[in-house]
């Protein structure tokens, strides 16, 4: 099964990817994590992501594209995966096409999780990100067992940078300008399923499992 999560930031796309993966048995593959993990390792990759990600900007998708295109070639990718936070432009999804295709292959699903302005930016400062496992939290939603401590790895919980509500603001634009099309896009290829990310996490789940069954 080869499953994209659309969705605004902080629209939930990540919290459902983990369970999802979880659940059939394929990698989660999330580029914001694979930024941060080479920004906390100080790679050339981190260092220009970061400048980027910062400002709530989109990286550019020559540094993007081939690193997924990458990581879905592998073994462990073989029999499918869910992707979250990419595509994010038509061209990386025009880039991901491209790719399956000459696989013989094609995308099953775009979910996308649907959750208004007014919602995300509550939800963006109540979260909370283990910058060492890539698990995220909410304070009041989706609260860490022990506060400040990631349930999965025991690390700290931190609030991101990019996560300050005028950073927000920048990303939800962005969403709006870069990433909204995609939803036309994935409708036009057939596989666009929408769920309301408003509802509680585990409603949301029950939704999306639905969706992939019917
Ligand atoms: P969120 O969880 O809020 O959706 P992500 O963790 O997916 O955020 O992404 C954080 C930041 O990493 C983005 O604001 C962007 O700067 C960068 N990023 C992640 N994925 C992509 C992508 N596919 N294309 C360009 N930039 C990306
Ligand atoms: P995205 O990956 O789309 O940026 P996340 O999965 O990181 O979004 O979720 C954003 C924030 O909202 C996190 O703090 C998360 O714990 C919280 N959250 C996720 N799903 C829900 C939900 N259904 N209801 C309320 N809060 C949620
Ligand atoms: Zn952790």
């Amino acid at each position: 099964m080869k499953i994209i999560m659309l969705g605004a930031p902080g629209a939930g796309k990540g919290t459902q990817a983990k369970m999802i993966a979880d659940k059939y048995g394929i990698p989660h593959i999330s580029t914001g994590d694979i930024f941060r993990a080479n920004i906390k390792n100080g790679t050339e990759l981190g260092k220009k992501a970061k400048t980027f990600m910062d400002q709530g900007l989109l990286v550019p998708d020559e540094l993007t594209c081939d690193l997924v295109v990458d990581r879905i070639s592998r073994e462990d990718a073989k029999d499918g995966f869910i992707l979250d936070g990419f595509p994010r432009t038509i061209p990386q999804a025009e880039c991901l096409t491209d790719a399956l295709k000459e696989r013989g292959e094609s995308m099953d699903y775009a979910v996308n999780v649907d959750v208004p302005d007014e919602n995300i930016i509550t939800r963006m400062a109540g979260r909370r990100a283990c910058l060492n496992c890539g698990a995220t939290y909410h304070i009041v939603n989706i609260p860490t067992k022990v506060e400040g401590i990631c349930d999965r790895c025991g690390e700290k919980v931190v609030l991101r940078a990019d996560d300050e509500p005028e950073t927000v603001k920048k990303r939800l634009d962005v969403y709006h300008d870069q990433t909204q099309p995609l939803i036309e896009y994935y409708s036009n290829q057939g596989i666009l399923k929408t769920v309301d990310g408003t509802q509680p996490m585990t409603d949301v789940f029950d939704a999306i499992v639905a969706l992939l069954e019917a």
